[in-house]
C-alpha cells in the first residue's frame, strides 16, 4: 500500500468515513521522498526506538518501522485508529497509542517500550501545538537523542535562529539551552493533502547532555528570558522590569554589572550574556 498515493489515501479515508480536521492540524504528506529522508536523518536504525507524534494514516510511521527496532506512535484522533490498524498491519514493531501527546507520560512510554535502547523522536507535528510539544519534550528532559520534526517554515527560522541574532526569540533561547538545532530540508506546501497555506521545514534538535551555560536558577533564567523578549520593539530592560516586577534601577544595575548597555535589546544578547544577566539580576532584585 503506497500511502503517498492520493488515490490510495482517498480510498482508505472514504472507506473509514474520515474527513480532515483543520483544528487537529491534519495535513498528510503525499510526497514519496520526504518520509524516507526524515526517517534516515532522524536516526531511525537497527537497535533504536522511535517515538512518533501524530501518525495520521501512517505514512511516516511505515518508514520509521522499516528502519528502527520499535516505533511507538501517539495519535489523538480516535477516527484514525482503525485506519492505522489497516495501514500498519504488516508492521509488528509498531504500537499505536490513542492519546493527546501533551497528556502522555513519555517517560513511562520509554520505560515500557524501549528497554535502554537509544530513542529518537520523529514527527510531522500538528502545527497548532508545535511549541508546546517541543517545550514539553525538552523541558521534561526526556531521555532521547534527538527530535526531528516537520514544522512551519517560519517556526523553523525562529527555532533554529542563532541566539543573539535578529530572528531569535524566547523559544530560540529555550531550544538552544536544551539542544543544538539544525535545519535539515525545506518541504513545500504542495507536498501535503490538503495543501496548507504555508511552507514547511524539517529540523533536528540534537539534545544536549549539558546546557551550554550554567545558571544559578533555571526557572528564574527562563522567566527573565521570556520577559526580556516580551516587548520586541522595546529594550530588554523594559520587558524585564514590567514582566518580572523589578524596578528599572535594579535592572540597570544588573545590566551594568553584566557589562551590558541599559538600552540593549533581547535579540542582541548571547546565551552567555543572558545567563550572566540572570545571575546578576538574582543578586540585586
Ligand atoms: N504524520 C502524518 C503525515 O505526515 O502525513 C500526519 C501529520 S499531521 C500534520 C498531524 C497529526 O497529528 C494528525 O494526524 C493529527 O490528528 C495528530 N494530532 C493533532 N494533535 C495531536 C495531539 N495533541 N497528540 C497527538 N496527535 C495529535
Amino acid at each position: 500500500m503506497v500511502l503517498t498515493d492520493i488515490n490510495v489515501i482517498k480510498r482508505i479515508l472514504s472507506k473509514h468515513g474520515f474527513s480532515f480536521s483543520k483544528a487537529l492540524g491534519q495535513n498528510f504528506l503525499i510526497d514519496p521522498e520526504v518520509c524516507p529522508k526524515m526517517a534516515d536523518l532522524g536516526g531511525a536504525k537497527d537497535g533504536t526506538g522511535v517515538i512518533e507524534i501524530g501518525p495520521g494514516i501512517g505514512v511516516l510511521t511505515v518508514e520509521l518501522a522499516k528502519r528502527a527496532e520499535k516505533v511507538v506512535t501517539v495519535e489523538l484522533d480516535t477516527r484514525l485508529i482503525p485506519v492505522l490498524a489497516e495501514t500498519l498491519s504488516d508492521y509488528r514493531n509498531v504500537e499505536v497509542i490513542n492519546a493527546d501527546v501533551l497528556k502522555t507520560d513519555l517517560f513511562k512510554l520509554i520505560e515500557d517500550n524501549f528497554n535502554g535502547k537509544s530513542v529518537n523522536v520523529c514527527a510531522n507535528l500538528p502545527y497548532y501545538i508545535t511549541s508546546p510539544i517541543l517545550m514539553y519534550l525538552l523541558e521534561s528532559r526526556l531521555p532521547v537523542e534527538s527530535i526531528t520534526v516537520m514544522v512551519q517554515k517560519e517556526a523553523a527560522d525562529r527555532l533554529c535562529a542563532k541566539v543573539g541574532s535578529r530572528d531569535s526569540g524566547a523559544i530560540t533561547v529555550a531550544v538552544n539551552y536544551y539542544a543544538e538545532p539544525e535545519v535539515l530540508f525545506d518541504v513545500g506546501r504542495e507536498c501535503f493533502m490538503p495543501s496548507p497555506n504555508v511552507d514547511s521545514c524539517v529540523i533536528k534538535l540534537n539534545v544536549r547532555k549539558e546546557p551550554p551555560v550554567k545558571v544559578e536558577n533555571e526557572e528564574f533564567f527562563f522567566s527573565m528570558v521570556k520577559a526580556a523578549f516580551s516587548q520586541r520593539r522595546k529594550t530588554a530592560a523594559n520587558g524585564i522590569s514590567s514582566g518580572l516586577g523589578i524596578s528599572k534601577d535594579k535592572v540597570s544595575e544588573a545590566l551594568s554589572a553584566s557589562g551590558l548597555s541599559p538600552t540593549v535589546r533581547a535579540e542582541a544578547l548571547t546565551m552567555e550574556e543572558l545567563a550572566l544577566l540572570s545571575d546578576n539580576l538574582l543578586k540585586v532584585r
